[in-house]
């Protein structure tokens, strides 16, 4: 069982004309594998994210296909998605704090997920709580769930937010950069605990900035850029053997391969025309070869880029 988008296409919107922030995205994300898709802030990871959980404004142009059990979530309605969001694939927001409730206690949210579809009694629930807080680094989980959501720091509530979402064993989990602010110890912990949840069968969609998270636990890699997909493989040969040439610029950018800036800016998206995504930055740029609309190919097993030299040397 996987979670597929097909051909996903979302335009907002906007006093300059529409800003097609996506554009042709197909992708799997396989149960029992974490899937990282990485790249620079407005590259439309999270879309791609909130898009799958149905959480973009009504006002959005949306097409294409969001595949899961056989059926288009989009077809759904919002009752429909309700039954499976939270229960069958769980969102773990960026913006924590203002996902909570504030009139709650922490504690009776996070357990609010099991207590709905009472599956279990309220000493287990209360139990799997706190295993499910420590965790996620907060050891000292009686005082938390005693806490109001205003009470909690960033990092903490970042958390919460990963434990609430996680209570219910979900098939799916979409994280949106959930080790954002936290320091490398609990760094280390939260990822440890997507691991384990991997390992006992879900899938996870993780969407991060942090290329050396996505390199330690994920199975496999997507590299987004200006809404588009430009490349995805097995995480080993997207970092040992990047094709693409913005994959290698990002790369390069990374303090452990030297900090080289990638120079340029990406494009407006309410101005795009029909040839390559990132051809105004790229160094291999040929008018007669990438002006034109690039597919993305298939170079080996489970490997894809989009880009006409995905089958020369690097
Ligand atoms: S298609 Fe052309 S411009 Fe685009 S990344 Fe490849 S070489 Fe560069």
């Amino acid at each position: 069982m996987e979670l597929e988008v097909k051909h996903l296409s979302v335009t907002f919107p906007s006093d300059r004309g529409p800003v097609k922030v996506l554009r042709d995205v197909t992708i799997s994300f396989p149960a029992g594998k974490i899937t990282a898709v990485v790249g620079e802030s407005g590259s439309g990871k999270s879309i791609l994210g909130a898009g799958i959980m149905g959480f973009l404004p009504s006002e959005t142009e949306i097409s294409g296909e969001i595949l899961y059990k056989g059926q288009d979530l989009r077809s759904l309605s919002e009752e429909e998605m309700n039954r499976i969001r939270g229960r069958e694939i769980s969102w773990i927001a960026q913006d924590p704090v203002t996902a909570m409730d504030p009139l709650w206690k922490v504690g009776k949210q996070v357990t609010e997920a099991l207590r709905f579809f009472k599956r279990e009694n309220r000493e287990d629930i209360e139990k799997k709580g706190l295993f499910r807080l420590s965790s996620f680094g907060l050891p000292d989980g009686e005082r938390i769930v005693r806490s109001y959501p205003h009470e909690l720091s960033g990092g903490m509530a970042q958390r919460v937010m990963g434990a609430m979402m996680t209570m219910d064993d979900p098939a799916f989990l979409i994280a949106d950069e959930p080790t954002k602010g936290l320091d490398a110890f609990v760094r280390h912990q939260v990822a440890d605990m997507f691991c384990q949840l991997r390992d006992q069968g879900a899938g996870i969609f993780l969407i991060t900035h942090d290329l050396r998270l996505a390199r330690r636990i994920s199975d496999y890699t997507a590299v987004m850029y200006a809404g588009e997909l430009l490349e995805m493989g097995r995480t080993y040969d997207i970092f040992s053997r990047p094709r693409h040439p913005y994959t290698r610029g990002l790369l390069a950018a990374q303090p452990d391969r030297g900090l080289h800036p990638m120079k340029g800016k990406p494009p407006d998206l309410t101005d795009l025309d029909d040839g390559c995504i990132f051809s105004a930055r790229c160094p291999f740029y040929d008018a007669n070869r990438c002006g034109k609309a690039i597919s993305m190919g298939r170079t080996g097993a489970d490997y894809f880029v989009k880009c006409v030299r995905r089958e020369e040397e690097p």
